[in-house]
C-alpha cells in the first residue's frame, strides 16, 4: 500500500478499514448530484475535502451520511447536501472575500477556502474556534483567517464582503450582515423560527435588497445581539 492510501485507511470500529476517498465519492454521487448540485467547481470541492477530520473520532465513520451530526458544545456540523447547496447559492469564482458566521467545525470554512479568495469565519463559542482554526492551519488552508465573537454584528473590520455565509438560524437577516455586504454581493442565509428555516439568498444591487427562498432547513439557532437569546438554563 502507498503511503497515501495508507492514510486514506484508517481502522474502522470493527477493526476494518474505511476508504474515505470512497465514500467522499458515494456521497457527491449519490447524495449531492442528484438533488442537483452541478456546480463543477462546488462538486470538486466536496470530493477533495476530508469531511472526516472535522467530525469527534468516535462519528468518523458516519462523517459522510446523509444527516447532521455532533460536534460537542450543542452544535453540528450541517448535512453535506445542505452545505453544498449554501455554497452553490454563492456562486463562488475564486476572488472573493467571504464572511463566515458559524465556524463550527471548519469543515464548509475549508469548503469556502478552496473556492474563494479570502474567508474571515465567526464563532461564539472559544473551544470551536480554536479547534477549528487548529486544523484547518495543520491541514494547510492559509486563506482562513477566524475570529471569537458574535456573528450577528459581522465584521466590520474587513467589510464589504463580496459573500456572506450563515451557517446557523436567524430570526430575521441581522441589519450589520446587510451593511457590510459588497455591492453586487451574495448572502445566504437560513431564516425563520427556532425549529425550522427557509435558506434564504440574498443580493444586494444598485444597493437595493432582493432575496428568494430557496429550500427548508433546520440549523442550530444564530444567538446574539441581532439573533436569538441564548437560553439560561
Ligand atoms: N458550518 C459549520 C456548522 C456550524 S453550526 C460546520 O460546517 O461545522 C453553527 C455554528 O454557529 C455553531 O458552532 C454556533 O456556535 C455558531 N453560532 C451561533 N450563533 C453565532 C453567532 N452569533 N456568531 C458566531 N457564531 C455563532
Amino acid at each position: 500500500m502507498t503511503p497515501t492510501a495508507f492514510m486514506l485507511k484508517l481502522k474502522t470500529r470493527g477493526g476494518g478499514e474505511v476508504d474515505y476517498k470512497k465514500l467522499r465519492e458515494e456521497m457527491v454521487k449519490r447524495q449531492l448530484i442528484p438533488r442537483g448540485i452541478n456546480d463543477r467547481r462546488v462538486l470538486d470541492a466536496f470530493l477533495r475535502v476530508e469531511r472526516e477530520k472535522f467530525v469527534p473520532s468516535s462519528l468518523r465513520e458516519d462523517a459522510y451520511k446523509d444527516f447532521p451530526l455532533s460536534i460537542g458544545e450543542g452544535q453540528t456540523i450541517s448535512q453535506p447536501y445542505m452545505a453544498a447547496l449554501m455554497t452553490q447559492c454563492l456562486n463562488l469564482r475564486g476572488e472573493e472575500k467571504i464572511l463566515e458566521i458559524g465556524t463550527g467545525s471548519g469543515y464548509q470554512t475549508a469548503i469556502l477556502a478552496l473556492l474563494g479568495w479570502q474567508v474571515y469565519s465567526v464563532e461564539r463559542i472559544p473551544s470551536l474556534a480554536e479547534k477549528a482554526k487548529k486544523l484547518l492551519k495543520k491541514m494547510g488552508y492559509d486563506n482562513v483567517k477566524i475570529f471569537v465573537g458574535n456573528g450577528t454584528v459581522g465584521l466590520e473590520q474587513y467589510a464589504p464582503y463580496d459573500r456572506i455565509l450563515v451557517t446557523a438560524g436567524a430570526k430575521d437577516i441581522p441589519p450589520p450582515l446587510i451593511q457590510q455586504l459588497a455591492e453586487e454581493g451574495i448572502m445566504v442565509i437560513p431564516v425563520g423560527n427556532a425549529y425550522s428555516q427557509e435558506l434564504m439568498v440574498v443580493k444586494k444591487k444598485d444597493g437595493k435588497i432582493s432575496s428568494k427562498g430557496v429550500e427548508r432547513c433546520v440549523f442550530v439557532p444564530l444567538i446574539g445581539q441581532y439573533g436569538w437569546e441564548e437560553k439560561i438554563e
